[in-house]
């Protein structure tokens, strides 16, 4: 079990701005992120990912911050470790797409990419990580370079794509193809994340999963997508706008449906199980009992029987609601 979407969460908690996205928090409000930390290993997420998610030069650049590149990725990878030594965690250091790869100029823009990743990921090593989780990759092409720098820190890498377009890479590749590239250039955990909710993620992550021999993982975002709206950046409220990234409340999934989910992936044979953008404790803890485990959080699990009025069968009829969105 995985959890993150600690950006979108933070941003909902008043903590980072929407847009640049920046996660300032690290160094502004750290025990705002200690505590979203603990609230997932509670839930029992089994990986604390250090909050390094675009802390990288381009973004921080954005934002004025650039002078505090080193001590915000240091600071995020201290953050996690603390946190994950309350229970047993193991702690991701964490890359994601920069921007500045451009498949028009491969060969200038991978060495400033290369570069991002180097000095991030040699201070969360020096920091202490156990792997390193690359994710959102828009473009194969990226995701390799993150792998050989992974590589050369001799860490596990987990490698995981984005899947905006309908099938294919940024630059071309078929989403299992780049997949099975990426296992073929020595990456230890593939699959996707972000983007897709159980719907649209699960047949792509099936094919995946076929098609690879390594570990496979999945972390949809909790919305309602469908064929026609495949992304949470698809998906368009009554009125027609864009529901990304500010109008989503309405289409986020309820617990039992992400529950759903973990039982499904762990049936195709997903061996890594999250949640990506729009995650909270609450869907972790759903998701972490539903593959039959019992997490710190559980104590305070649902026990609608002891409500006054509403009493057990209330719990039944979420279920029969789940069954009947399914069907
Ligand atoms: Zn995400």
């Amino acid at each position: 079990m995985g959890a993150e979407g600690y950006v979108f969460e933070l941003e909902r908690r008043g903590y980072i701005k929407a847009g640049p996205y920046v996660p300032e928090v690290v160094l502004d409000f750290p025990d705002a992120v200690k505590e979203l930390h603990r609230e997932f290993l509670r839930a029992g997420s089994e990986v604390m990912v250090a909050l390094t998610y675009y802390a990288h030069r381009e973004k921080l650049k954005v934002v004025g911050r650039e002078n505090d590149l080193e001590t915000m990725n240091r600071q995020a990878v201290r953050l996690a470790n603390e946190v994950a030594r309350e229970g047993d965690a193991l702690v991701a250091g964490n890359i994601c797409n920069t921007w500045a790869y451009d498949p028009q100029n491969v060969k200038a823009s991978s060495s400033i990419v290369r570069a991002m990743y180097e000095e991030q990921l040699g201070w969360a090593l020096e920091e202490g990580i156990d792997f390193v989780i690359s994710e959102t990759n828009d473009y194969l092409g990226e995701a390799l370079i993150a792998l050989e720098v992974i590589q050369q820190l001799k860490l596990p890498a987990m490698v995981t794509l984005a899947t905006v377009q309908q099938n294919h890479t940024r630059d071309g590749y078929d989403y299992v193809e780049a997949c099975k590239i990426l296992v073929d250039h020595g990456a230890d955990i593939v699959g996707l994340n972000c983007d897709r909710g159980p719907a649209t993620m699960l047949p792509i992550i099936e094919h995946v999963r076929s098609a690879v021999s390594c570990y496979v993982a999945a972390q949809p975002v909790p919305y309602k997508t469908n064929a026609q709206y495949p992304t949470f950046e698809s998906l368009r409220t009554s009125r027609g706008e864009q529901a990304f990234p500010l109008l989503l409340e309405p289409f986020l999934c309820n617990r039992f449906e992400m529950a759903e989910f973990a039982r499904n992936a762990r049936a195709v044979g997903v061996n890594y199980i999250g949640i990506c953008c729009g995650g909270a404790p609450h869907y972790v803890r759903a998701m972490a009992e539903a593959l039959g485990r019992t997490v710190p959080a559980s104590k305070y699990s649902p026990a609608m029987e002891l409500h006054p009025v509403l009493g057990a069968q209330v719990e039944e009829k979420h279920r029969e609601f789940l069954a009947d969105w399914k069907s």
